[in-house]
């Protein structure tokens, strides 16, 4: 950039030009916009040059410009429109401290002027440093149609408004009034009633948006369900509505993101078993900044948040930004899964308790009271146990459960594209290798698929049979 964009203060200050002509008249027509005193210098004035000396506009002297005529300008325009005047001229106002601008000569200008879009008080200055006039005036032309020619009445209402919208809270509240002002309802007004119904719309969304803004930011965790958009809660489905900012995991389907406003920001703190991950520190931070900065925001996680969601760091990070929060349950993965399979997870008779259990945690493969879990009847879920499934076989048997304990692996429970796999404790390794999924997957031990279930052609795709046909249930 060998030109420095600056907007030079001249309300008052004194612009002085010599040259009467064409090159005269464009540049006057510009500094006309100014509140800056003009004072012009020719021997042979245009006729418009005249006319607004006449009118007061600027001070015109009948001559050429002498030693002495400079003295205190800010800026000096040389636009005789002749190489040895303009150096002459150029010279008297550089000894008297101007900024000189020779009209056609860029080399021996301290300033240029740029193209302008005038929206007063909103000026958009494009400059090419010479290299391409005509591209600049395209881009001039291409502003010109796109800024409403309202938007420097919306903006001078806006200025003498910001001492009253300074009752905002600092940060969101006040970014979000402006932007909704300047992004349409200011325009609204004028339309409807001019410039003078623009002041009371002003004061109508103020009045709206300290409503809201007394609303601190808030955290929702809120559970996305197993996939399918219709298993979620009518809170979840509010809580998306009203987000500023969802923070989501890799785990929530689509088209549930799909239900968030268009304006709401979508962050993905995407974690998966064994890859790629972002730590929860900074999923944490990513809550709490969002969230201090007054935003309602949605903590969009698979299945019901409270199950293996991590979700005790999260809110003792909210909490200890001092922000509130709120807790939606949804339905989880082996609430979705029993209901595949035309199962229920307790049963009486059978089992009078059913445990969630989690293939790894911290450590790795997770360690479990196998004793218990290998008694006849026992129910379990065992959330991201796909890796797991040989380590918690061996433990199984080797705790002396039966081999033909039924397991049911389901993938992608609750969601169109959901796949069965009916087995047996003693054939879990090799069915679930050979099966190769590669959605979320959960094992339901000690459940098998009932059969009426099993015949319909539920999803789509019927249950895979890994086994002979049995007992539904034990
Ligand atoms: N909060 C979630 C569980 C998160 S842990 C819930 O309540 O469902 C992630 C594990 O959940 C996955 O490894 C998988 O075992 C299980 N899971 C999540 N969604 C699933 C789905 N649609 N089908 C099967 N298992 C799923």
């Amino acid at each position: 950039m060998k030109h420095f964009p600056i907007f030079l203060a001249v309300e008052g200050r004194r612009i002085v030009l010599s040259g009467g002509g064409e090159a005269a008249l464009s540049k006057l027509r510009l500094l006309l916009k100014t509140e800056a005193r003009i004072t012009v210098f020719a021997p042979e004035p245009a006729p418009e040059i005249v006319d607004w000396a006449a009118a007061g506009r600027l001070a015109l002297v009948g001559r050429a410009l002498e030693p002495g005529d400079t003295l205190c300008a800010k800026l000096f325009y040389a636009a005789d429109e002749d190489a040895d005047e303009d150096a002459r001229t150029a010279a008297i106002a550089h000894a008297d401290g101007a900024l000189v601008n020779i009209v056609d000569n860029l080399e021996d200008s301290a300033f240029i002027t740029p193209a302008i879009v005038d929206r007063d008080p909103v000026t958009i200055a494009i400059g090419t440093e010479g290299a391409a006039p005509v591209l600049a005036r395209s881009i001039k032309r291409d502003l010109e149609e796109r800024l409403s020619p309202a938007l420097g009445t919306l903006a001078r209402i806006g200025k003498s408004f910001r001492r009253a919208a300074d009752a905002l809270p600092f940060g969101r509240p006040r970014r979000d009034f402006w932007a909704a002002y300047y992004g349409g309802v200011g325009a609204a007004a004028i339309e409807a009633g001019g410039e003078a119904a623009v002041r009371p719309a002003l004061e109508d969304l103020l009045s709206t948006h300290l409503g809201t803004a007394a609303r601190p930011g808030h955290v929702h965790f809120v559970g996305a369900g197993p996939g399918d958009p219709e298993l979620l809660t009518l809170k979840a489905r509010k809580a998306l509505h009203e987000a500023d900012v969802i923070v989501h995991d890799r785990l929530v389907a689509p088209e549930i993101l799909e239900l968030a406003r268009r304006e709401a920001v979508l962050l993905d703190a995407g974690k998966e078993g064994f890859g790629p991950s972002t730590p929860q520190e900074r999923i944490n931070e990513m809550i709490v900044a969002h969230g201090r900065d007054g935003a309602q925001v949605v903590r969009l996680k698979s299945g019901d948040p409270t199950v293996f969601g991590r979700l005790d760091e999260e809110i003792e990070a909210v909490e200890a930004a001092g922000l509130g929060f709120t807790i939606v349950p949804g339905i989880t993965a082996a609430s979705a899964a029993v209901a595949g399979i035309g199962q229920s997870l307790t049963r009486r008779g059978r089992n009078g308790s059913v445990r969630f259990l989690t293939g790894h945690d911290m450590k790795g493969f997770a360690d479990h009271d196998w004793a218990a879990l290998a008694r006849p009847g026992e129910v379990a879920a065992i959330y991201m146990g796909k890796r797991a499934a040989r380590f918690i076989q061996g433990r199984l048997m080797m705790h002396g459960a039966d081999p033909a304990t039924p397991v049911t692996i389901v993938e992608n429970a609750g969601r169109p594209c959901v796949r069965t796999l009916a087995t047996t404790l003693d054939r879990l390794e090799p069915a679930l290798g050979e099966a190769n999924l590669a959605g979320p997957a959960i094992l339901m031990l000690g459940l098998s698929p009932r059969e009426a279930q099993a015949a319909l052609p539920r999803g789509d795709i019927p249950v895979e049979r890994d086994i002979p046909v049995q007992e539904a249930a034990l």
